[in-house]
């Protein structure tokens, strides 16, 4: 640490983001003499959204050394193999596809299907659905738990479902049982320093609570960093049109536990289904541009099967796009201050993670100085513009002619640059890993993740002429008849987990 007399830090939020950042810190740095407080109000309250994450979530518990038997019990949390995203194309063959997690033991399968992938939008008829070719989608059909027995020697990675405001509870006790001190107060007005940056903020309650640094986690609301700070914020909806969403619980159907979520396309976004111990979460995600309130609450329920049913929806509203700089003088933002895409690859944690892991790396580094700022925010802004690219992909490559909506997200010409390169190249049948080699400074997802969503949706020329003889092709019955044979070292998704919380 090498600026020992400025180490006061104080995060203002306690949602999800807040109590991440408060773990992860004190973690790092509670021993060595910085004073870390978090500071919430009870009276605004916490999104309680968010219950999907990547699989970079494993990576943020082990860190704290947290065990699966101790945490995922106590937050109704359940495996994630992938995602399944049904209805986005009409292509026949193509009208559901599955975003599966992968690690290097998947690496024969994956070799398998680039070659075939290469070979179809080069237009030879040959099998190239990404369905067939991951142990992951056999094991979320199988409602399997990713947890292979020792015999395989294969490993695979997955992600977790979780009850959003469980898990704040679980990282609240970790972060105040390592020296995190605890503040419920409202922030009504911050002080800044003659220079701008930030002394302290003014309480309803506690009066003025002064640091050095400062953690802006007060959501949507972004009090320091854009309020204060007046950093502006750049808005994707040119690019990803939804910004409202409406939720609403629902019971399991059966005893078997899906280990998948599962983003179905309706008329004017889509909508999840995701499932924990105790129930599924669902929501539907939505341009206010095409549809209001009322018509998306409907929608949602008729597609739920729950028209008459006494339960109630929670609308929400979502501020679409990210800051120009989540580090600004003395104060970092994370979470939805900072910025938000909508969730259809639960990706905000992970953003909350690698900012403030990006931070602590920077901060060993330089102390509180200025020294690194730029560094980190080029780094965190390269991540949200990646991740909205991914997601604008979906959108781009609907085929769906029912709504509106949907021949204007296909139809829009604000078409992110390295996106317009990527679809250039996959398009002429040219070497789209060179493309995606060459933009990897940028890129958050894999070559493989971007195969998967071009031919997944069936973006390939139409009428397709059969492969010559000597070219070669791989038969997707030997890659499925390989994938159902490790179902049998993998055991039952609900079982897995009562183990677990027996474990506990
Ligand atoms: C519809 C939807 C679905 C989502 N799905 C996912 C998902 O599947 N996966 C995923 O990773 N993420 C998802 N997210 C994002 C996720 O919900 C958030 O990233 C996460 O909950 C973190 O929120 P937060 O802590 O930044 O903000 P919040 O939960 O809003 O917390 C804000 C905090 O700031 C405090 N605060 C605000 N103003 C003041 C003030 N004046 N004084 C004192 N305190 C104040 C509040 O009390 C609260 O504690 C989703 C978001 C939405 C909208």
């Amino acid at each position: 640490m090498n600026d020992p007399i400025k180490q006061r830090i104080l995060i203002v939020g306690g949602g999800t983001a807040g109590w991440m950042t408060a773990a992860l810190l004190a973690q790092a740095w509670a021993g060595r003499g910085i004073e870390i407080t978090l500071l919430e109000s009870k009276a605004i309250g916490i999104i309680g959204v968010g219950e999907g994450s990547t699989p970079k979530m494993r990576r943020f518990f082990d860190r704290l050394g947290i065990s699966e038997a101790e945490w995922m019990p106590r937050c109704n949390a359940t495996y994630k193999c992938g995602i399944r995203f049904p209805k986005w194309s009409t292509r026949k063959g193509y009208q559901s596809y599955y975003h599966p997690f992968f690690s290097h033991d998947d690496d024969v399968t994956i070799r398998a299907f680039f070659q075939n992938v290469t070979l179809r939008s080069r237009n030879f008829d040959v099998h190239a659905h990404p369905d067939a070719f991951f142990v992951s989608n056999y094991l979320a059909r199988g409602r399997r738990a990713p947890l292979p027995d020792a015999t395989t020697g294969y490993s695979t990675d997955y992600a977790y479902h979780f009850d959003a405001s469980l898990i704040g509870e679980l990282l609240k006790d970790y972060a105040t049982e390592h020296g995190v001190r605890h503040v419920v107060d409202t922030v009504t007005e911050v002080r800044q320093h003659e220079n701008g940056d930030i002394a302290g903020v003014m309480t309803e309650a506690s009066g003025l609570v002064e640091a050095d640094f400062f953690v802006d986690c007060t959501g949507f609301a972004s009090v320091l960093i854009c309020k204060t700070l007046g950093v502006p914020f750049h808005s994707y909806k040119d690019v990803l049109f939804n910004d409202r969403a409406v939720a609403l619980p629902t019971t399991h159907d059966d005893d078997t536990l899906p280990s998948e979520t599962v983003s179905t396309a309706l008329e004017a976004g889509w909508v999840w289904k995701i499932p924990l111990t105790n129930r599924f979460g669902n929501g539907y995600v939505y341009s206010s541009d095409f549809l209001d309130e009322d018509g998306a609450e409907r929608e949602l329920r008729e597609h739920l099967g729950l028209l008459d049913a006494d339960i109630e929806a929670r609308h929400l509203k979502m501020r679409v796009g990210r800051v120009a700089r989540s580090w600004e003088r003395n104060c970092l933002a994370v979470g939805l201050s900072q910025g938000f895409m909508e969730p259809l690859e639960a990706t905000a944690l992970m953003v909350v993670q690698d900012t403030v892991e990006t931070f602590m790396q920077r901060y060993e580094q330089g102390g509180f100085s200025d020294r690194y700022r730029a560094d980190v925010n080029d780094k965190i802004n390269a991540i949200f513009d990646g991740v909205r690219n991914y997601i604008f992909m979906h959108y781009k490559l609907n085929s769906r002619d029912d709504t509106e909506y949907w021949r204007a997200n296909r139809e829009n010409s604000n078409v992110p640059a390295d996106v317009a390169r990527i679809l250039a190249v996959w398009d002429k049948g040219g070497d789209l890993l060179a493309e995606l080699r060459a933009q990897a400074s940028r890129l958050v997802y894999s070559p493989t993740s971007w195969y998967c969503i071009l031919a997944g949706m069936g973006r390939f020329p139409r009428s397709p002429k059969k492969p010559k003889k000597k070219l070669q092709v791989v038969d997707p019955r030997e890659a499925q008849a390989y994938c159902e044979g490790m179902l049998a070292h993998f055991p039952d998704h609900r079982a897995a987990l009562s183990g677990l919380g027996a474990a506990a």
